[in-house]
């Protein structure tokens, strides 16, 4: 896994996500005045890590932060960090709630059990933090209901409410002169449900607002970031399953057979997963 700084713009850089313990791509913006940082981190040594980089190419001019969502791995860092952070105001509300909340694995696994966490997230904490588990969840500073904008000098960013299945609070960062769009997890499906789900009008609402940012590079927070064109193949994908979904409903046999016969080819591994996750969205609950 490659753990070093990247440049991917003109007054982009970002390190690359890291599925060791999950820890999502943090990335910079880099204005005439100053930088704003993309997301915390999973953790004090994630937020160091990343700073450390910034400063050894003499990118240290950071004073604030934006938060894509409040799940931990975005926002664990965000003590380290000690910039002035913003976020939207629910991510304020679930990290008022996370506070409260003790990390021993007792108190995990209790919160798995209880449904309250999840397992997945409960693993990767447990992994990047090992038995010394300091953890200080920090408010932001400032939040906002629709959308903040922020010039950085010679270079403005617009952050902006989406919400989605995923997490109700995803907020996304588009970068007009780098023609940059920064997704967080927004397009990835629920987490804190039963089982992982997309619905289809959120998926279709979610997708809308994407598109009226003219965007040619996409960051999507756990993968390497995406060109125009494989971006629109992975919107394309997400509605036609919102459509044969909304055609088929649960009929699991004859989705994947009309989705399979459009693609012409069987099914990925993660095509398939979709399609599950909006199986699963169609239930009511
Ligand atoms: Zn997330």
């Amino acid at each position: 896994m490659d753990k070093n700084l990247k440049q991917l713009t003109n007054r982009i850089y970002y390190l690359p996500h890291d599925p060791g313990t999950d820890r999502p791509i943090l990335s910079a913006i880099c204005g005439d005045d100053e930088t704003l940082i993309v997301d915390a981190g999973n953790s004090d040594k994630h937020a160091k890590l990343f700073l450390g980089e910034l400063n050894q190419i003499q990118m240290a001019n950071y004073q604030s932060v934006v938060l894509t969502h409040w799940h931990w791995d975005h926002s664990f860092g965000t003590n380290q960090m000690n910039l002035f952070t913003i976020a939207h105001e629910n991510t304020k509300m679930h990290l008022e709630k996370m506070a409260e909340y003790d990390w021993s694995n007792e108190a995990l696994d209790n919160r798995v059990e209880k449904g309250l966490e999840n397992q997945f997230c409960s693993d990767m904490i447990k992994k990047e933090f090992g038995e010394d588990r300091n953890i200080t969840i920090t408010l932001p500073n400032t939040t906002f209901k629709d959308k903040y904008e922020i010039d950085l000098g010679g270079i403005r960013c617009e952050v902006k409410h989406v919400g989605g299945d995923h997490s109700d609070d995803s907020s996304i960062i588009f970068v007009e002169e780098e023609k940059v769009l920064f997704l967080g997890d927004c397009l990835y499906p629920s987490i804190y449900t039963q089982q992982p789900q997309y619905k289809i009008d959120n998926v279709r609402r979610l997708l809308e607002i994407i598109e009226m940012f003219d965007a040619e590079i996409y960051v999507i927070s756990h993968e390497p970031p995406l060109n125009k064109e494989d971006f629109i193949g992975y919107i394309m994908l997400l509605k036609l399953i919102c459509d044969l979904t909304q055609k088929h409903q649960s009929n699991h046999l004859n989705l994947v057979d009309e989705l399979s016969s459009q693609l012409n080819r069987p099914l990925s591994q993660l095509e398939e997963e979709i399609v599950y996750c909006f199986i699963n969205g169609l239930t009511v609950d």
